[in-house]
């Protein structure tokens, strides 16, 4: 596996009055402590300054008005947009964890860190096609953007990007999506659906998500959904083993996948949404090897994104998992994508 982090890190959350506790950049802390550990101290990569056009996302499924405006560079176009997608604004027009009086950048700029992160998702898929591995991008799984648009953090689906252009491009035909995220992968579940060639599967809170929306585009089926009852921590990994074998018996083995590995199923995650599923950092470890080792033993090219996590500790998972594969992890080389 090779590891690689953001070109240059993104500001906080607060620098635009939002106020979600994101605290200091989980890869920013994964790779100080890496840093500090002698056999993968030095392997992490920085990927170079890239960005896909608007015609990427439009030809990824997302509907061409929503991307015109997000492109637009205007704020009365992005800002509702961005808006909802960080769902800041409540139905009665009060505010939700959103300070104006904070914010001191434009909206524009949050757009241009998602398409950066997005960018990289697929930068990083493309490099573990090339090398006929597995890749680790220290941040994307925007898993729950849909076809008209942001939501739940999320504005564009990279993992849905990143495979239809690797679609066109013929280097791959087919693909799974894997998200382990507490919150149901809806986004990549609605913007797949009815194409074969994309198979998703979400192990997530079977309550919680999305917050009193009733049916909508978000009740979407994923082609396998593991739904965790409340609080039934002590047979996750039941269930993700069966979720697994259930994917790997009854569809092709794919070109490609892509993991969501949501750092926020973990019991010190501070993100109230989240709070259905409270896994031990011992269970974070063994979910996280056991989807490393079906992945390692199908021998599929795969690229690793980190998902949702919240709060302070939310690293120390992700830092256990490369801890815990250290031999494995190999030296990241600089790479170009044309
Ligand atoms: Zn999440």
């Amino acid at each position: 596996m090779k590891i690689y982090s953001k070109f240059e890190a993104d500001p906080e959350l607060t620098e635009w009055g939002i106020l979600v506790p994101l605290l200091k950049s989980r890869a920013t802390q994964i790779c100080e402590e890496l840093e500090n550990d002698s056999e993968i101290q030095g392997r992490v990569g920085v990927l170079r300054d890239y960005l896909l056009t608007k015609n990427d996302i439009i030809s990824a499924g997302h509907d061409e008005n929503f991307v015109e405006a997000i492109f637009s560079n205007d704020d009365a176009k992005i800002d509702p947009i961005l808006q909802e997608t960080y769902e800041l604004i409540k139905a009665d027009g009060s505010f939700n964890r959103f300070d104006p009086m904070q914010k001191k950048r434009r909206f524009h700029e949050l757009f241009l860190c998602q398409l950066a992160e997005a960018s990289n998702s697929y930068q990083c898929a493309k490099k573990a096609l090339q090398d006929d591995g597995q890749v680790f991008y220290l941040s994307g799984g925007m898993h729950h953007a849909m076809t008209f648009g942001g939501r739940g953090f999320c504005l564009i689906n990279d993992a849905i990007i990143a495979i239809r252009k690797l679609q066109r491009e013929n280097l791959i035909k087919t693909a799974w999506v894997i998200d382990v995220d507490v919150h149901k992968g809806d986004g990549s579940a609605e913007m797949s659906q009815g194409d074969d060639s994309i198979i998703t599967m979400s192990v997530h809170m079977k309550n919680g998500w999305p917050l009193d929306m009733g049916q909508g585009p978000w009740s979407v089926p994923s082609n396998i959904d593991v739904e965790i009852e409340d609080g039934d921590n002590e047979r996750y990994l039941v269930h993700l083993r069966a979720g697994l074998g259930q994917l790997r018996d009854d569809y092709s083995i794919p070109d490609f996948i892509f993991i969501n590995l949501g750092g926020d199923p973990y019991e010190k995650d501070s993100l109230k949404s989240s709070e259905l599923i409270q896994l031990s950092r011992e269970q974070m470890l063994q979910r996280n090897k056991m989807l490393y080792q079906f992945v390692s033993d199908l021998e599929v090219p795969t690229l690793w994104t980190m998902g949702g996590g919240y709060g302070e500790h939310s690293y120390e998972t992700y830092v256990d998992f490369f801890k815990s594969i250290r031999a494995e992890v190999r030296a990241a080389d600089t790479f170009e994508v044309v």
